[in-house]
């Protein structure tokens, strides 16, 4: 059992506790302390009473639990308030704003390090994002990089590399015909969808993504610097010819040479592409506000790009790794759910 929202008054407390199951849902209970809470309500407001003087059990939906607390809650004074439910309380207190509104806050969002996040967004005069794979498996595709994604139980360094595509083209063809497939069976999500809103109202001014599914483009992000390249741009390996990706899907070799068809993507062992790198590392030494959102940072050179900058980091993602240096902030979540958040507080004119 955890706390979600305590509340004290003159006469007495009156808490909001929660208990989270195996699949992260909470269930929410009211405690009131004993007795005096009545003294503290005028008689017009104790007829909204009664409230449970025991642990009362007020169900699963935190907006119905908030108003279960009837009208008491906005007239007392929040002395904590759960970590995960500082923005979710403090929406609602807005509705109709209590009197120690600016307590309200300091408790609701004084150590909630994404609404510190949301104030440097809105502060900064050039924010950059670099993506990785924790964007890509939550829109349901595989991370190859880990084992859980291996395809045919194969290492993808065993695939992706330039030895593969020149000795065993079938089962490097194979590979990527699956990835292809992949991506086109799955879309960008609601995160994707946010950082190009963002970027259309000049929030963020680039993204740098290791991803090579193009769902930052597809969700309407114009500057984007594909730095592994774009999995459905398909060119000749000999002559560098331009195909399209059906061509490649339907096994057929380059219509000016015969030579062998190959995703544009950076093959262990490749070079970055020069322009997409050069854009990243522009964008990098430009910005006050680095977001890096759903990599490990274990890949590099992508993952030196947030060392170029002077201004602030963040390091949004799943896990946060133990050594993780220079960082101002580290925001564990999925990227969508924060993202989301983040778009209602910077949305919220509260900043
Ligand atoms: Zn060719």
């Amino acid at each position: 059992m955890e706390t979600i929202l305590k509340l004290d008054g003159e006469g007495g407390s009156l808490a909001l506790l929660g208990e989270k199951n195996d699949d992260d849902k909470w269930t929410y209970f009211i405690e009131c302390q004993e007795s005096a809470m009545p003294d503290i309500l005028d008689e017009e407001d104790q007829d909204l009473l009664p409230l449970p003087h025991k642990k009362e059990i007020v169900g699963t939906d935190l907006r119905l639990a908030l108003e279960k607390l009837g009208r008491h809650w906005r007239h007392l004074r929040p002395i904590e308030v759960h970590p995960d439910f500082g923005w979710s309380v403090y929406k609602q207190v807005l509705e109709s704003p209590p009197i120690h509104l600016l307590h309200w806050k300091r408790v609701c969002l004084g150590n909630n390090p994404l609404y510190r996040l949301a104030e440097w967004i809105s502060l900064s005069n050039f924010t950059v994002v670099l993506s990785g794979a924790g964007m890509s498996t939550e829109s349901g595709l595989p991370d190859f990089r880990s084992k859980d994604g291996w395809w045919r139980r194969l290492d993808p360094h065993q695939v992706s590399n330039l030895d593969t595509l020149e000795d065993n083209y079938e089962l490097f063809r194979d590979f990527y015909m699956y990835r292809i497939e992949t991506v086109e069976r799955h879309a960008p999500h609601l995160g994707h969808r946010i950082l190009a809103k963002w970027e259309k109202k000049g929030r963020i001014h680039g993204i740098a993504t290791q991803n090579v599914d193009g769902y930052h483009a597809a969700a309407g992000s114009e500057k984007v610097a594909e730095l592994h390249g774009n999995i459905r741009s398909i060119r000749c390996h000999r002559c560098g010819r331009g195909a399209a990706v059906s061509d490649f899907l339907s096994k057929r070799n380059c219509s000016a040479c015969q030579g062998r068809l190959r995703p544009n993507v950076v093959l262990f062992g490749e070079m970055l592409p020069e322009k997409a790198w050069n854009q990243a590392m522009q964008w990098f030494r430009s910005a006050e506000l680095v977001i890096v959102i759903g990599t490990s940072l274990q890949v590099a050179p992508a993952s030196q790009l947030p060392q170029l900058t002077s201004g602030r980091t963040v390091y949004m993602n799943m896990e946060i790794p133990d050594r993780l240096y220079r960082f101002d902030l580290a925001i564990q979540g999925k990227a969508q759910n924060l993202l989301a958040e983040l778009d209602e507080m910077l949305e919220s004119c509260l900043l």
